[in-house]
């Protein structure tokens, strides 16, 4: 009986949605709601509205909150896949809003590959493709309870927009993985910019990422820098904003020099120009 019960509460603790993460941000300076798939949903309560004691739910979005004096902001990645229309927020079993998601047409790109490697990988090079892919995750999922202070963000170059998040991607004729970054074209060499201070998780060369950076800014919120043609940081450092992690290039499965960025919001990847200062 007593086995019974354990394994009943063990299955009730682990079937729970995902609990909020509570952000350690005193201001709570996030972007603006953009609730669309690849977007990012900034909801807003009045505190007074829930009891410590109740529990917010956000159905099966994984969700973080932060309170601003009388506010409490729901904040959650929207996956571009996501299959739902609106999501409903619960506090303890009771709807108390619906919150609508935008479907965003994304473009499609068909790219021509001519390297038969970065098409059909040999059986040596899948395996190096799938440890690089498992050190990616774990960055990606880097959760550090440090205070982000505010999370928008300087562009990391100047250069034109080659590709934008979110673009359904052929190569050679096949479906791929959708283009979960912000392709950034710019001349080999040109410096690459922190566009926010964070720390050094990750700086490593990749099959299909050339020389990629991840920075760690915090509280959930993970960004990389992909076909660099040299790296200018180390694992473990501190970086600025505004200093030099790298140089465009066109290291990995690339057609030119461009900078790939990604932007991670409690491990989903989402737009990064959501979190630009000034928008191109
Ligand atoms: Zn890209």
């Amino acid at each position: 009986m007593k086995t019974r019960l354990l394994t009943l509460i063990t299955l009730v603790t682990t079937s729970c949605a995902n609990l909020p993460y509570q952000t350690t941000s005193s201001k709570c300076l996030f972007p603006i709601d953009s609730a669309y798939l690849g977007g990012l949903i900034n909801y807003s309560l009045d505190v007074d509205e829930i009891d410590s004691e109740e529990r917010l739910e956000l159905e099966d979005l994984t969700f973080a909150t932060c309170k601003s004096g009388s506010k409490l902001l729901i904040l959650a990645p929207v996956p571009l896949a996501y299959p739902e229309k609106k999501v409903q927020l619960t506090l303890s079993n009771k709807v108390i809003a619906s919150i609508k998601i935008a479907d965003k047409s994304y473009r499609e790109s068909r790219i021509e590959i001519q390297n038969n490697n970065f098409v059909n990988p040999s059986e040596v090079t899948q395996k190096r493709i799938k440890k690089e892919y498992t050190l990616g995750q774990k960055a990606k999922n880097t959760f550090t309870r440090e205070e982000v202070k505010q999370v928008m963000m300087d562009k990391p170059l100047k250069g034109i927009i080659s590709s934008e998040f979110g673009v359904k991607r052929f190569i050679n004729g096949q479906p791929r993985n959708r283009h979960i970054g912000l392709d950034i074209a710019a001349s080999e060499g040109t410096p690459v910019q922190v566009p926010l201070a964070g720390n050094i998780i990750l700086s490593d060369n990749f099959f299909y990422k050339g020389n990629v950076v991840y920075i760690d800014h915090g509280d959930g919120l993970v960004s990389s820098y992909s076909h660099l043609s040299s790296r200018a940081v180390d694992v473990g450092q501190v970086v600025s904003s505004g200093e030099v992690l790298g140089f465009v290039g066109s290291t990995g499965r690339v057609t030119g020099p461009h900078l790939h960025w990604e932007v991670f919001y409690l491990g989903i990847p989402i737009n990064p120009e959501i979190f630009l200062k000034i928008k191109y």
